[in-house]
């Protein structure tokens, strides 16, 4: 997605949806609502529910050249990648399913996809719908933390160290491989299986102050962070995990990564690191959190790279 169509949604969102019943949010135990990677609800007892919703659109959200087993299991893993990012056990999902014709090959490979993801992660699909229309995915995901363990996109504080998880950029290079040959790489895989990084999320409830899932690009979802913490970020371009030595602005800010991006502070970065080993899943400092309520990229040679103005919030 550009940067300025994640912008627009971003204000879409804010202008027309943020306020809609919020007046009724405290009575039903809404904790967070609209404007994080999903909703936190209290429930009696020492848990809160943890619930997100993603749609994924043929041609737009996936390739219409990908098997069905495929298109089902990107659309569910791109969804749970939320409740990665808030730190939650998933529990259920749900699966409202809008398709052009009943035809019997596609929808065995699709239930495929569907039974791998739901084994994979060990949640049941408890319910849905079935419409006729362009070929369409709407997955819900249910989980759960232990009260006030959530991580929140906007609890991130100044002079914190910015961490990511995996490599960036292997799922942008995967879809260009898609669309040049049909050949199976492990970018392709990136692209076509992501990871929600459950694990993760789950070892970073006490040690993250704040987590994004980056869907829409490295640069972009810091600055969700920031905007919702209202503070700013300095990022090292040279820093940031790639496959390949060209870090480019384009590369590292694609999206389709579903890696974790979080805050915390710099006396958690060995507990950090031990975590790293133990899930065997790459974690690096990419930057840190400043006052100045900007974020700023830097070259190998410390010279700030422009960014657009988007980027600049007060
Ligand atoms: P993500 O990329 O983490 O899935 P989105 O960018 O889709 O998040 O959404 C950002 C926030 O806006 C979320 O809290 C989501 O619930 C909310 N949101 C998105 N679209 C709508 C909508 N049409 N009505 C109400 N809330 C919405
Ligand atoms: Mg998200």
């Amino acid at each position: 997605m550009s940067k300025d169509k994640a912008l627009d949604e971003y204000f879409l969102i804010q202008n027309y949806f943020s306020n809609i019943g919020s007046a009724y949010l405290a009575e039903h135990n809404v904790e967070t609502s609209i404007g994080d990677d999903a909703s936190v609800i209290s429930s009696s007892g020492n848990t809160q529910q943890i619930n997100s919703l993603d749609t994924s659109v043929e041609d737009v959200h996936f390739l219409s050249s990908m098997s069905p087993e495929d298109i089902a299991y990107r659309s569910c893993a791109v969804a749970l990648s939320d409740l990665a990012a808030c730190g939650a056990r998933p529990k259920w999902f749900s699966i409202a399913l809008t398709i052009p014709q009943v035809e019997e090959n596609w929808l065995e490979g699709f239930a495929k996809g569907l039974h791998l993801f739901s084994d994979e992660y060990r949640i049941p699909l408890i319910g849905g719908d079935t419409t006729k229309g362009n070929l369409s995915i709407t997955v819900q995901v249910m989980g759960e933390v232990d009260s006030g363990k959530a991580i929140l996109r906007s609890n991130a504080k100044t002079d914190q160290l910015i961490f990511v998880s995996g490599i960036i950029g292997n799922a942008y290079l995967g879809l260009n491989e898609l669309l040049d040959s049909a050949t199976s790489t492990s970018n392709t895989l990136a692209y076509l299986k992501p990871k929600a990084r459950i694990d993760l999320g789950l070892q970073l409830t006490d040690i993250a102050s704040a987590a994004i899932d980056i869907s829409d690009g490295t640069l972009q979802d810091i600055n969700l962070i920031c905007k919702a913490s209202d503070i700013g970020a300095e990022i090292y371009l040279s820093k940031v995990p790639t496959s390949i030595p060209e870090k480019s602005l384009k590369l590292i800010n694609s999206g389709d990564d579903y890696e974790l991006c979080f805050t915390a502070d710099e006396e958690k970065y060995e507990q950090i690191l031990n975590i790293s080993k133990e899930l065997d899943i790459p974690i690096t400092v990419i930057g840190k959190t400043t006052s100045s309520k900007e974020l700023v990229l830097y070259d190998d040679k410390h010279k700030r790279i422009k960014l657009n103005s988007g980027y600049k919030h007060f």
